[in-house]
């Protein structure tokens, strides 16, 4: 397996003004290379940079560089990586070309700094950069030959508008082509919701640890969680049954697609209309499903009925109801789903009301307790009790899951 190190360069990054996004991102695209990424490194702008690429180019079969490619004094990563390897620097006439249409269009002159971008070490291609001015550089593995250095290097820009589409389309490519198997290798998420990762890993592990060539990992999303299956394809399909076959009910997508995403979908397939009745989830639930764009071919009303008058008035719950039971109950949650389905005119009608916490609650009904209904034109209103005393936005989180969940079932 090749070992790849990242050096993330920037003042800001160490500092926590920015939020190393670019190593997160790059982290999961060559995981899901099936290249190890071994170690990232952040150093601020300046002398560190060279060190760092210096360190990381004597362990690392592949050395993938952010930032300080730009035109200001403390951008020193294309100068350093030069030094390191001994190389003299010319000036490219593409990107001078490049530089100078870019900035023409802008109105703008192009300053002697600029043009430090369009220097190019000597045996380093040019990776282009459709978002910005710095181009990204690639250094093959022969050019650190007699440092005894076996690495290939790769310079990119910081911003992460540009360095995405270059890791797609420039770093990928050149990646899959020194892994032997790598162009057939293949990367299938399965996404599961309603089951812990605990839970995944009693059910499946075992079978799936015995599959020859398949890797296996796992990635805790918003209240779902992946499990990635890595190989060639036939281990991957092999894996990709057991789970199925194990855990198919808690499936929610093999497409990467979250919760939200495949309700807004089913719905819009099926050509119904779903509704929300929401306490103490305050609006979330709604909100993650507005998340989805074309939401609207399906869902018309989300209400915020905090209060018990709230409840009574835009959900007809009768008071004494509410007085009977509390606004944490069984009968509640079950009025407000059927109440809403009236008022909304929907085919579906998902209710919440529970005791967000982390305060509040009785013995009978702690701070966690929430009920959430379904109720659905011309069949059985349901009522499900469930229980997450954490904090109040993994308690959101966890039960708007929960409702669409119910929904999706
Ligand atoms: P520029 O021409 O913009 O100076 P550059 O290649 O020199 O590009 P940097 O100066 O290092 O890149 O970064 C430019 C901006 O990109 C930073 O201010 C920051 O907002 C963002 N950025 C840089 N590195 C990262 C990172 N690792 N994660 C997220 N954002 C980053
Ligand atoms: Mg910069």
């Amino acid at each position: 397996m090749l070992r790849l190190e990242l050096v993330n360069t920037g003042t800001e990054l160490c500092l926590g003004d920015t939020i190393n996004t670019n190593a997160a991102w790059i982290g999961q695209r060559m995981a899901a290379l099936g290249i190890e990424v071994a170690r990232q490194t952040i150093v601020p702008d300046g002398g560190a940079v060279r060190e760092a690429i210096e360190e990381a180019a004597a362990r690392a079969d592949v050395v993938l560089v952010s930032g300080g490619l730009g035109p200001t004094n403390d951008d020193v990563t294309r100068e350093s990586t030069a030094e390191l390897l001994g190389l003299s620097m010319v000036q490219d006439a593409t990107v001078t070309a490049h530089l100078e249409a870019y900035f023409t269009k802008r109105n703008k002159p192009v300053s002697a700094a600029t043009l430090r971008q369009a220097m190019v070490p000597v045996g380093a291609s040019v990776l282009e950069n459709a978002f910005g001015t710095a181009p990204g550089l690639y250094f093959p593995a022969e050019l650190g030959a007699s440092r005894g250095w076996h690495s290939h290097i790769f310079l990119l820009p910081g911003p992460p508008r540009e360095i995405k589409p270059m890791v797609e389309n420039c770093v990928e490519p050149r990646i899959r082509a020194l892994t032997p198997d790598g162009a057939s290798r293949q990367v299938i998420y399965l996404k599961l919701t309603g089951i812990g990762e605990s839970d995944i890993v009693e059910k499946a592990e075992k079978e799936l640890q015995a599959v020859p060539g398949l890797e296996l990992g796992y990635c805790i999303g918003k209240g779902d969680v992946d499990v990635r299956l890595a190989g060639q394809a036939g281990p991957v399909a092999t894996g990709a049954q057991i789970v199925r076959d194990r855990l198919g009910e808690f499936i929610l997508s093999e497409d990467r697609r979250v919760l939200e995403e495949v309700i807004i979908h089913t719905l819009t397939e099926s050509g119904e209309w779903l509704a929300t009745a929401e306490s103490c989830t305050g609006g979330y639930l709604a909100s993650r499903l507005t998340d989805v764009s074309g939401a609207s071919k399906v869902f018309g009303h989300g209400f915020v009925t905090y209060a018990n008058e709230a409840k009574e008035k835009h959900l007809g719950v009768p008071a004494d109801l509410l007085q009977l039971h509390g606004a944490v109950s069984e009968p509640v949650a079950r009025a407000m789903a059927e109440g809403c389905l009236q008022v909304s005119g929907a085919n579906h009608a998902l209710s919440i009301t529970g005791i967000a916490g982390p305060t509040g609650g009785t013995e009978e009904k702690p701070a966690g307790t929430v009920f959430i209904g379904l109720a659905s034109l011309g069949q059985e209103t349901v009522v499900r009790r469930f229980f997450y005393p954490i904090s109040r936005d993994r308690f959101k989180l966890l039960t708007s899951q929960a409702a669409m969940d119910m929904l999706r079932r």
